[in-house]
């Protein structure tokens, strides 16, 4: 099994995936990410492994869980490696991480970016920080600080020292 950390949607008894097959080791895989669907948030759920929040609820026994409990917090996905750090979908709308794009922020292109589709259009940023200083901007929330995400300054001289 990928392993994105143990309190991901794969784990999770709201995880329709996981309700319906067996557990932790499911088979067939491609069955588990087809089905995998939070039903507590009515949300599809196209990685499992790597998408969080905190209504996680260990899915040994997903027939006792509690199917109406309060919405706590943003869904999350994990972010472009810098340590592992996760950062908020929009809403619903998942963020793609490690795709190709040019920064919506900056303008910086990079094979390794973040695109979210936002209101019908395809937003791109370079780093996780350009992506939370946007997502602050639509939402407002300080659950989340772009200064606790590396600087595209600081990534961009690394990856360059590392000759990746
Ligand atoms: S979004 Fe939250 S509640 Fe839903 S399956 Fe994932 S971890 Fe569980
Ligand atoms: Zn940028």
């Amino acid at each position: 099994m990928p392993n994105g950390g143990p309190d991901c949607c794969g784990n999770c008894s709201h995880n329709k995936a996981v309700q319906e097959m067996a557990h932790p080791q499911p088979e067939p895989r491609e069955r588990f990410w087809q089905i995998s669907h939070c039903t507590l948030r009515n949300v599809k759920v196209s990685n499992p492994f790597w998408t969080y929040c905190k209504n996680f609820n260990y899915g040994k026994h997903p027939e006792s869980r509690t199917q109406d409990e309060q919405l706590n917090g943003w869904i999350t996905a994990s972010g472009l490696y810098e340590g592992y750090v996760r950062i908020p979908w929009d809403h619903n709308n998942e963020p793609h991480v490690s795709i190709p794009t040019t920064c919506s922020i900056c303008g910086r292109k990079t094979d390794e970016g973040i695109e979210i589709n936002h209101n019908d259009a395809i937003l791109g940023f370079c780093t996780n920080r350009h992506y939370i200083e946007w997502w602050l901007s639509v939402h407002h929330d300080d659950s989340f600080q772009a200064d606790h995400f590396e600087s595209p300054e600081e990534r961009f001289k690394r990856k360059k020292l590392s000759g990746i």
